[in-house]
C-alpha cells in the first residue's frame, strides 16, 4: 500500500470535495488551485468552491426531485460541500440556497485545516507529470487554455469549449417594494423557505410585449470565436429563448403561476420576473432565469423597463462564458480514469455533467475510487439505481451515438434527472400503505418518484455500509 499522495488539479466544488473525500480516507492530497495566481473569466475571488452564479443547489426535496435526492445522498456519504451548503443556507423556498461567501469560507476553512491535504496555488500548465502516479484533473468550465490544450491533444478531441451564460444580480435596496412584493410561487415553504422567499416584478400584456421585443433587439455581445458552438438548454440566455417565440418566456422564467400580486390581488399578471436571495444579509438579489450575452449597458437599459427596477442597481451583470468538457463516454472507464492513462481521473463538470451539486457528487466519487485505488482496495461503484451510480452512468456511458448527424457531438452536459435512473421493477409497489387501488396520471408519476428515491436511498446506504435505517447526516 502506497502513501503517496493524490494530486488534485483544481479546487472547485469538484475537485474541494474529492480532496476531502480522499483524506478522510486516510490518504494524502495535494491540491492544486490556480486562483489568485491566474484568475478566470468567471471567478472573484481565491476560495475554494467559489460559486460562480446562482446561489442555488436547486430543490432539496430528496422524495421527488431527483437533484434533492443527490443532496440526500452525498449528505449520507460525508459530503464536505453539503455540510458546507447546509451551514449557510439562506431562504429559497423549496431550494437549498446558500450565502456564497459563506459557503466558500468555510469549505476552504475545512479543507485548509485538514492535516492530510496541502494546498498548492499554481497553475498546473499540462498534462500532469508522470511521477504523480494518481491524480484528478477537476479544473471546470474554465479549465485553463494550456492544460485544455493538453487534454485535447492527449485525447485527440476536436472541439473542448462550448457557450453558457450567467444572469445579472440587484441590490435590495434599489428594487421598488410598493411594485414588487414578495412571495414564493404556491407560497411553497420549503426546507428552510418562509413561503415569501422571492421578490416578484409584475408585467401587463404591453408591458411583456415591449419587454420581449427589446431582448430581441437588443445589441449583443459579439464572439466571433466561438460561433457555432452550441448553447445548454438548461442555460439559454434570456434573449435566446425570447428570439424562439413571444410565448416563451411566459412559459419559462417570466411564468406568472402560483403567484398574486400582493398590491393588486384581483388582477393576475400576465409575466413575472422573479429575484432570488443571494447573500445571508438579504442585500443582494439574482433575477433568476435571466443568464444573458446581452451587451452590460443594453442589459441596464431593458432591465429597468421591469417594474420595480426602474431605479436597480447592478452588483454584477450577466455575461457570456466557456464550458470545456470531454467526450467522457468514450474517453474515461466506469471508474473515471482515462482508458489512455490509468491513474488519471476527471471530476466535475470537464467530465460533462452540469451543475454545483453534479460537479461536486462526481468529485466525491472520483476521491473515493482514487482513494481506493490508492489504499490497494477493490473500487466500489454506487449501484445504477442510486443517484449517484445514474449521474456516473451518464457519465461514463449509457448514451446514444448518432449515426445520422455525423461530426454532431451526442454526448452533452446533463442535470441529474429521473431519465438516468433505471426504471422500477415489475411489479413495485407505488404505494407501501397497502392501497391496492391503481394510481392515475400526476398521482402516479409523483408515486414513482418516491418508490424510485425510496430505493436510490435505501441502495446508497447498502453501498456505503450503513445501516438501513440511518439517518441523512451531513459531515461533522
Ligand atoms: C459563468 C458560469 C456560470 C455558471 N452558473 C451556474 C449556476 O448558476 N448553477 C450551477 O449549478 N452551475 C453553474 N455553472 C456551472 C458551474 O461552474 C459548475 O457547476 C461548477 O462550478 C463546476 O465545478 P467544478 O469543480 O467542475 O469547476 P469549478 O468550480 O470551476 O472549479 C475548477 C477550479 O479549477 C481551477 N483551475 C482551472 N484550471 C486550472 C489549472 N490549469 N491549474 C490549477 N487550477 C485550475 C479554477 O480556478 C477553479 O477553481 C456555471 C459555470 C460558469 C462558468
Amino acid at each position: 500500500m502506497s502513501k503517496d499522495p493524490i494530486h488534485i488539479v483544481g479546487g472547485g466544488l469538484a475537485g474541494s470535495e474529492a480532496a476531502w473525500q480522499a483524506a478522510q480516507a486516510g490518504v494524502p492530497v495535494i491540491l492544486h488551485e490556480m486562483r489568485p495566481v491566474r484568475g478566470t473569466d468567471a471567478h472573484k475571488t481565491q476560495d475554494l468552491a467559489e460559486l460562480v452564479c446562482s446561489n442555488s443547489f436547486r430543490s432539496d426535496d430528496a422524495e421527488a426531485n431527483a437533484v434533492g435526492l443527490l443532496h440526500a445522498e452525498m449528505r449520507l456519504a460525508n459530503s464536505l460541500i453539503m455540510a458546507a451548503g447546509d451551514a449557510n443556507q439562506v431562504p429559497a423556498g423549496g431550494a437549498l440556497a446558500v450565502d456564497r461567501d459563506g459557503f466558500s469560507a468555510a469549505v476552504t476553512a475545512r479543507v485548509e485545516a485538514h492535516p492530510l491535504i496541502t494546498i498548492q496555488r499554481e497553475e498546473v500548465t499540462g498534462l500532469p507529470p508522470a511521477e504523480w502516479s494518481q491524480v484528478i484533473v477537476a479544473t471546470g468550465p474554465l479549465t485553463a487554455p494550456s492544460l485544455a490544450e493538453a487534454i485535447a491533444t492527449e485525447t485527440g478531441a476536436d472541439a473542448l469549449a462550448f457557450f453558457d451564460a450567467i444572469a445579472p444580480i440587484v441590490h435590495f435596496d434599489t428594487i421598488d417594494m410598493n411594485v414588487a412584493w414578495f412571495q414564493s410561487r404556491y407560497d411553497k415553504v420549503g426546507p428552510g423557505g418562509t413561503g415569501k422567499d422571492y421578490i416578484n416584478c409584475p408585467m401587463d400584456k404591453a408591458q411583456y410585449d415591449a419587454f420581449v421585443q427589446a431582448l430581441i433587439e437588443g445589441g449583443k455581445t459579439e464572439f466571433k470565436q466561438w460561433e457555432g458552438t452550441p448553447y445548454f438548454d438548461g442555460c439559454l440566455p434570456i434573449e435566446v429563448m425570447a428570439e424562439r417565440g413571444v410565448e416563451t418566456l411566459r412559459h419559462g422564467p417570466m411564468k406568472p403561476i402560483g403567484l398574486t400580486n400582493a398590491h393588486n390581488p384581483t388582477v393576475k399578471a400576465y409575466a413575472v420576473v422573479q429575484l432570488r436571495q443571494d447573500n445571508a444579509l438579504g442585500t443582494l438579489y439574482n433575477m433568476v432565469g435571466f443568464q444573458t450575452k446581452l451587451k452590460h449597458g443594453e442589459q441596464v437599459r431593458i432591465f429597468k423597463t421591469i417594474p420595480g427596477l426602474e431605479n436597480a442597481e447592478f452588483a454584477r451583470l450577466g455575461g457570456l462564458h466557456r464550458n470545456t468538457y470531454i467526450n467522457s463516454p468514450t474517453l474515461l472507464d466506469g471508474s473515471l480514469q482515462l482508458k489512455s492513462r490509468p491513474g488519471l481521473r476527471f471530476a466535475g463538470q470537464i467530465t460533462g455533467c452540469e451543475g454545483y451539486v453534479e460537479s461536486a457528487a462526481i468529485g466525491l466519487l472520483a476521491g473515493r475510487f482514487a482513494a481506493a485505488e490508492r489504499l490497494g482496495a477493490p473500487i466500489s461503484l454506487p449501484p445504477a439505481t442510486t443517484a449517484f451510480g445514474a449521474l456516473l452512468n451518464h457519465i461514463t456511458g449509457g448514451h446514444i451515438t448518432s449515426d445520422d448527424e455525423p461530426g454532431k457531438r451526442s454526448f452533452q452536459p446533463m442535470n441529474v434527472n429521473f431519465g438516468l435512473f433505471p426504471p422500477l421493477e415489475a411489479g413495485t409497489k407505488l404505494r407501501p400503505d397497502g392501497f391496492e387501488g391503481r394510481f392515475r396520471g400526476k398521482d402516479k408519476s409523483i408515486a414513482k418518484k418516491k418508490a424510485t428515491t425510496t430505493r436510490a436511498l435505501a441502495d446508497c446506504r447498502a453501498w456505503l455500509d450503513l445501516p438501513a435505517q440511518a439517518q441523512t447526516q451531513a459531515a461533522e
